[in-house]
């Protein structure tokens, strides 16, 4: 089986927000309690894939006691899924090959800007020594909509609209994983309706419509076309109780569908 541990269920603030006194971010609840949205998978041939970089990353990692990456995939460059990348430094101490990261042409050359002595460093140092505790060991490797084997792992990624740029879904064995999207395009619903998904993490932000994120109605519209086993709702903002959530989904009848909490694992097989 493959594993996927939801290590940050949060929208870009994580919640409690910095100065909200709003019920949820001042609740004791710890399924309240949502780092900024990261992944990770566990793949059947022991293989581990870090899906984003997200701010909160080194508190997840050694909370998920994560000793050692094989690839990372970076969905979009937005702050929330890519400014944790400096603490990915650690892992290049073990390793001589750099890790590679996976992510589309749109968001390499914006990390590429954002991240310069990591991800353009022959032009960053020109030439120069790199001094003191050394910089991440990361190696860019620009992907796009369709199959990518990933150490060995089979692959497969969806454009889904965005922002002003788009996000890559992402499609592992029975697993699909769709954050930061306005919309999932008529295309990738009949591709992973087909798939016969046993499980789908999604994004569902808040209640009301939201300019780049789906919102409640949108995303079970969405679960309901794709039909897995198992949906879980992730990238969730501070307009979500958890248990009143729950509430919510047991109220319009819905199944098999649960509210993500922060270090929860959920199984899936090969396809
Ligand atoms: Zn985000
Ligand atoms: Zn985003």
């Amino acid at each position: 089986m493959n594993k996927i541990t939801i290590l940050g269920s949060g929208t870009s603030t994580g919640v409690p927000i910095l100065g909200c006194n709003c019920k949820v971010c001042k609740s004791t609840e710890l399924r309240n309690k949502r780092f900024r949205t990261s992944a990770l998978i566990e793949s059947s041939s022991q293989k581990k894939i870090l899906i984003d970089a997200s701010p909160d990353l080194r508190t997840q990692l050694l909370r998920n006691k994560t000793d050692a990456l094989d690839a990372i995939i970076i969905t979009h460059d937005h702050a929330d899924h890519t400014h944790g990348m400096d603490d990915l430094r650690p892992y290049g101490f073990k390793r001589s090959e750099p890790l590679p990261v996976f992510t589309d042409a749109s968001a390499a050359k914006d990390l590429k800007r954002k991240f310069p002595y990591i991800f353009d460093r022959d032009n960053y140092f020109s030439g120069k020594a790199i001094l003191g505790g050394g910089i991440p060991l990361l190696d860019l490797k620009i992907t796009q909509a369709g199959p990518e084997s990933i150490v060995d792992e089979p692959f497969e990624f969806f454009s889904l609209p965005h922002g002003h740029e788009d996000t890559l879904g992402i499609l592992h064995q029975k697993m699909a994983y769709l954050v930061d999207c306005r919309q999932v395009p008529e295309a990738v619903l009949k591709r992973l309706s087909d798939a016969k998904l046993e499980l789908l993490i999604i994004d569902c932000l808040r209640p009301n419509p939201h300019s780049t994120h789906l919102h409640f109605d949108l995303t079970l519209e969405y679960i309901e076309r794709i039909q897995p086993k198992t949906a879980v709702l992730t990238h969730m903002g501070h307009e979500w109780d958890y248990l009143d959530l729950v509430y919510q989904l047991k109220k319009r009848g819905v199944k098999n569908t649960f509210p993500a909490i922060d270090g929860q694992s959920f199984l899936y097989s090969n396809a």
